[in-house]
């Protein structure tokens, strides 16, 4: 790595160093005091301590202007600001507190679950059977009901009812208050100056070989860095040059791909929907220019497909209720997160609970397990609230999570 660096920039390896060492205490600032609480009030985010910590963590700067104190090169700037999009956030709009995600990379390192990504929501559902739950598939809900201020329970496609105590929410938080609550009752605040996450244009590709020049993960930028990060979030058009990401999990855990073969998935960080944006015309383009760039790399793939499924903005709408098939769900500004995050508790229906990225803490799969303990922590609460008779301990140890 020093090397590498001193070659594009000399000098540059121990800025890289510090650079890393204030990820540290990015992430450990935001382990202690942000992502691991809930709040109920704004005070108990701006603590002393806390507003120590957002200085500390340079939460009220920008992390591309924060990282080009380090770097003078425009691509070694790239290479340690890209990695906001994996919270659909451009490195110029976002706090610079997530140098937290280089530093988690490259300072703590990757987990990969053997079986693939999928393993995990497969453990969770072990963990969840053996403990009682019952779960429902292919089953969606139409509405949430409510008698008064209390929600009451669910009412699903088919028309049953399914009465609760407490009603923890996981779809999208503000798709949910939109198409499954009664605004009369109650509604989500500030709704219309909400911020989004980008989309996401994947291609998932089988193919007839092995690409033994790609490693697991691979990121390749486009050119006009800066103009691509304006396409998406400002111009709402997709970039002519855009930066992806290619993952070939059969990589590291062969049994993901036939033998002699790889497993790719393409993902270009493109707008969210936008009525100028028709994905019918615009998905074939983006294809073309990933195969065109894979091409001028020395990658000549396209005709070694044998599988291909696309997923463009439109389908995270349609099939997994994302609200204007934005990603990662609500934005990461310095003002949608702690506090200023929707609640994980609906602020009149007491017996109202959300779950997963547009809540808080955040987006993302780290942030999203951690919004499931959140969350349980409130619903305790207002389970004894109402009187009900609690386990003392959590539902699961710590070393049963791990
Ligand atoms: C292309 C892409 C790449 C990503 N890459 C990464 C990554 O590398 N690392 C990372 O940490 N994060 C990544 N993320 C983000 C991460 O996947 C999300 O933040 C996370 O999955 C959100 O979890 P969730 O529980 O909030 O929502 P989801 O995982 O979307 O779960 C919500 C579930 O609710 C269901 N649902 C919705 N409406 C209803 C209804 N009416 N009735 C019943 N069920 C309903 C949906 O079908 C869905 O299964 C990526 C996201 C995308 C889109």
């Amino acid at each position: 790595m020093g090397e590498e660096l001193e070659r594009i920039e000399p000098g540059s390896f121990g800025r890289f160093l510090r650079f890393l060492a204030l990820g540290r205490v990015q992430y450990l600032t935001s382990l202690d005091r942000f992502v691991t609480r809930n709040f109920d009030h704004l005070g108990q985010f701006l603590t002393p301590a806390s507003v120590a910590g957002i200085f500390r963590a340079r939460a009220h700067r920008r992390l591309y202007s924060v990282a080009s104190e380090f770097f003078r090169d425009e691509r070694l700037r790239a290479a340690v600001t890209f990695q906001t999009m994996y919270l659909g956030i451009s490195p110029y709009e976002s706090p610079a507190v997530y140098g937290l995600l280089p530093f988690s990379e490259l300072g703590v390192g990757i987990w990969f679950p053997e079986g693939g990504l999928y393993a995990l929501p497969r453990a969770l559902e072990r963990l969840a059977r053996e403990v009682g739950v019952r779960i429902a598939y292919r089953t969606r809900v139409k509405r949430i009901t409510f008698e008064g201020q209390r929600a009451r329970g669910v009412l699903l496609d088919d028309g049953t009812h399914l009465a609760a105590d407490l009603v923890l929410c996981n779809a999208d938080l503000p798709w949910t208050y939109r198409n499954l609550i009664d605004p009369a009752v109650t509604r989500l605040r500030r709704a219309g100056r909400l911020r989004f996450t980008s989309g996401g244009y994947m291609l998932y590709l089988g193919l007839d070989r092995q690409v033994p020049e790609l490693g697991h993960h691979n990121v390749f930028l486009g050119m006009d860095y800066h103009g691509s990060f304006e396409d998406i979030f400002r111009r709402f058009r997709v970039p002519a040059d855009p930066s992806f990401y290619v993952a070939v999990a059969s990589r590291t855990d062969p049994s993901l791909a036939p033998a002699g073969r790889d497993g790719l998935y393409v993902l270009v960080p493109v707008p969210r929907q936008h009525p100028s944006l028709e994905w019918a015309t615009v998905g074939p383009t983006v294809r073309a220019r990933v195969f065109a760039r894979l091409r001028e790399e020395g990658l000549d793939l396209e005709r070694h497909v044998v599988t291909e499924h696309v997923f463009t903005p439109d389908d995270w709408a349609a099939r997994f209720s994302l609200e204007h098939g934005s990603a990662f769900g609500l934005s990461h500004h310095f003002f949608q997160v702690g506090p200023f995050r929707p609640s994980n508790q609906d602020p009149k229906v007491r017996n109202l609970f959300f779950v997963g990225a547009s809540t808080q803490p955040g987006t993302g799969l780290p942030m999203v397990m951690l919004s499931a303990e959140l969350v349980v922590e409130r619903m305790r609460r207002e389970a004894a609230a109402m009187g009900a008779r609690l386990a003392p301990a959590p539902l699961l140890a710590p070393e049963a999570v791990a």
